[in-house]
């Protein structure tokens, strides 16, 4: 899009886009005034664009962010070249990432003369791990970045945009002590219904588990938990503007170890209880855990929360006790296989995901067949498989035992097959079932909407857009790729106020599709 030629006031710039010229009278105005009034206000107000990579939790401090920025006169926008301030909220887990935002921000700088050209302020942040990870260095690299805000310090944003307008160029990646999601403002009714039915809540950050391929200890720092009662009140917020779906998020969420006021601690299984008491909340579900971390609490809330959803991401990563050791996994083989059987004894059908690693520095053929081995073990309804890549200042980084490139890539393709096989299997099998799907949005043919079962799956039919944020009965009719088809049946069981559990739950005998 073409930016505004002329230098020219912000005030300048508003009377342009409003039609008016500079001398008009604003006083006794008629509608059509109140209304270009109106226009005028809005148009005050400037615009932000985050632009958000990596996992839900970064997603998650994106909103949060822009809750935060639109109590300081930021509109959102996607379009780069109207933004007056640019986040990149930034990701570490990838290879070569801090390299990606900096040609990013080559970019921004581009766009950034461009807008100065004409007469517009553009302030650009860098946010997110890659943010924590280089600190300084980004300023010394990037001439256009204004500030560098970590992952723990996004709720100081007010004062280091006003010392980033001082030309001041402030880095804050510290780990303060004080309360960031506490200082953080709840957002309107009509800021959670814009994002749809299902929320994400960071309950936990950090990690204190050191695998040794992970970044994720150096930069989101050490576990730590928020307050429950804190948590419960957000979760309150979303439920009262119309969330249905709420899932909980951490690093390492299951190690969530929130102190109440009465200075108790709550394990993720008591949080989730107390979430399920909150009226209107019909699913939730967590993400991300540690084998070593699910305890028998939180495995008995799969059985006896109906709106925990038959759902469990636990990674794995190898299925090999040697490879286990070397990622500094404090977990191995046969302590995951035994967890798995009492979360399927626990809820038969539930669907089970996890995370996998491929070329591990020092993984031989027999390591990855016993990962192959685990896989077809444990069936898995979902996975996540990566070529192990070089993460920088990880202890894995430095080993000399990295597998050759060509030799990961067969490994992870044999495994990729394997898991859609799997995957494919599982969606087959809730063909002629009839599954409660919550409704999240319009479908892309007319008359048709799409929504998720409680396995996460994406389930398209025919029905009224009017059902959107509702939990009807579909039954499954077929399969397409990773989605499935269906026909809308009634009112599904988990309704808004009990979130009884789904029909589903005896999907399969054994724990498999
Ligand atoms: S448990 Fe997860 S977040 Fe923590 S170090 Fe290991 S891989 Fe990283």
């Amino acid at each position: 899009m073409a930016i505004p030629s002329a230098r020219e006031t912000d005030y300048e710039r508003i009377v342009r886009i409003a039609g008016a010229g500079l001398g008009e009278n604003p006083l006794g105005m008629t509608g059509a005034k109140a209304q270009q009034q109106d226009k005028r206000e809005q148009d005050l107000r400037k615009k932000v664009l985050i632009k958000s990579y990596g996992c839900q939790m970064n997603a998650y401090d994106a909103t949060r962010m822009a809750d935060l920025l639109a109590g300081q006169g930021y509109d959102e926008t996607e379009a780069v070249d109207q933004a007056d301030l640019v986040v990149l909220n930034t990701c570490h887990i990838r290879e070569k990432a801090a390299e990606k935002v900096y040609s990013e921000l080559g970019r921004l700088r581009v766009l950034k003369r461009e807008r100065a050209e004409a007469g517009l302020e553009t302030t650009i942040a860098v946010a997110g791990c890659v943010a924590q990870a280089e600190g300084a260095e980004i300023l010394n690299r990037s001439p256009a970045v204004d500030l560098v805000v970590g992952p723990q310090s996004y709720h100081r944003l007010p004062g280091l945009l006003a010392e980033a307008a001082a030309h001041r160029r402030p880095v804050d990646t510290e780990f303060p002590v004080d309360d960031k999601f506490g200082a953080l403002p709840q957002p309107a009714a009509r800021r959670i219904r814009a994002r749809g039915h299902s929320a994400f809540v960071t309950v936990q950050e950090g990690c204190d588990k050191f695998c040794s391929f992970c970044v994720v200890p150096y930069t989101r720092g050490a576990e730590t938990s928020r307050p429950p009662e804190e948590i419960l009140q957000e979760i309150r917020h979303l439920s009262e503007a119309g969330v249905r779906e709420i899932t909980l998020l951490g690093q390492n969420v299951n190690a969530y170890h929130g102190e109440a006021r009465d200075g108790r601690l709550w394990s993720l299984a008591r949080l989730l209880e107390g979430a399920a008491a909150i009226d209107g909340v019909a699913r939730l579900r967590y993400t991300t855990s540690h084998p070593r971390d699910m305890g028998d609490d939180l495995i008995a809330a799969h059985r006896d929360l109906p709106q925990l959803m038959p759902y469990l991401h636990l990674p794995v990563q190898s299925g090999s006790d040697a490879m286990l050791a070397a990622m500094n996994r404090k977990h191995d083989r046969a302590l995951y296989l035994r967890l798995i059987d009492k979360v399927r004894a626990a809820c038969p059908g539930i669907a089970l995901s996890s995370d996998f690693i491929v070329g591990f520095p020092g993984e031989s053929d027999a390591d990855f067949d016993d990962t192959m081995r685990l896989v077809e073990q444990v069936g898995f309804a979902a996975a996540f498989s990566f070529k192990y890549s070089r993460r920088p200042g990880t202890p894995a980084a430095t080993l000399a035992t990295q597998v050759e490139d060509g030799v990961a890539t067969a490994r992870l393709h044999a495994l990729q097959a394997l898991i859609l096989d799997q995957q494919t299997a599982f969606n087959r099998a809730t063909i002629g079932r009839t599954l409660d799907v919550l409704v999240e949005k319009p479908g892309r043919h007319p008359g048709q909407v799409t929504g998720k079962s409680p396995y996460l799956q994406p389930v398209h039919f025919d029905a009224s857009a009017a059902l959107v944020g509702d939990i009807v009965a579909v039954r499954i009719e077929g399969q397409i790729a990773n989605s499935l088809s269906g026909r809308l049946t009634g009112h599904g069981t988990a309704s808004h106020a009990s979130g009884s559990r789904p029909p589903a739950m005896a999907l399969a005998s054994g724990g498999r599709p």
